[in-house]
């Protein structure tokens, strides 16, 4: 088994070990204190499937939101979710992270922060978010290029390398995937 996540680690590791879609999802929450359904539901699995346990989850996701809304608030209209996520309630199936062809292909409306960001969001807004994270002009310009041509996961494989200086041994299929090859640099 993985070992646990510490969860007061999430803000480094988006930063250096989450792809684009995970990173933008976790910044969001941070910034708003809040996120739509599904967005919830991808962020929170892929949480789970990096090793976040469901008492840190818990937690996690209560600390944030409580900063907009009071503990009652999530406890009656949020608290359910994280139990779903994990399999503790309803039909209590072990639920597992969404691939990037299931992100790639969800329809991400007005509001909503999940969706692959290389997919879902216009190429010049691609561009300055790269540039934004340290990613050279050139650099840059070459992933939007990919992202215009429909080249979304070539695109996110490009986005690792620039990041840690060599690309993922086999593309990004999914976002799971993307973390534990980002990890494994590091070991
Ligand atoms: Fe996320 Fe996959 Fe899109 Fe990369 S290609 S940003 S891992 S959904």
């Amino acid at each position: 088994d993985k070992d646990a996540v510490d969860p007061a680690k999430l803000d480094s590791y988006s930063k250096k070990h989450f792809p684009l879609c995970m990173r933008h999802m976790h910044e969001t929450l941070r910034a708003t204190h809040h996120l739509k359904h599904q967005c919830r539901l991808n962020y929170g699995l892929f949480l789970k499937g990096i090793g976040l346990l469901y008492e840190d989850a818990m937690r996690f996701w209560r600390d944030e939101f409580t900063k907009k809304i009071d503990s009652n608030n999530f406890d009656k209209n949020y608290a359910y979710n994280v139990k779903h996520q994990y399999g503790k309630v309803g039909r209590m199936l072990n639920y597992s992270p969404y691939s990037c062809i299931k992100i790639i292909t969800s329809s991400v409306g007005p509001g909503e922060h999940h969706g692959c960001p290389f997919r879902h969001w216009n190429p010049a807004l691609i561009k300055q978010k790269l540039l934004e994270y340290g990613i050279s002009t050139e650099n840059a310009n070459e992933i939007k290029n990919l992202v215009s041509d429909g080249h979304y996961q070539v695109a996110c494989g490009k986005y690792f390398e620039y990041l840690h200086g060599k690309p993922p041994t086999n593309g990004i299929n999914h976002p799971n995937q993307y973390f534990e090859e980002s990890m494994n640099l590091e070991k």
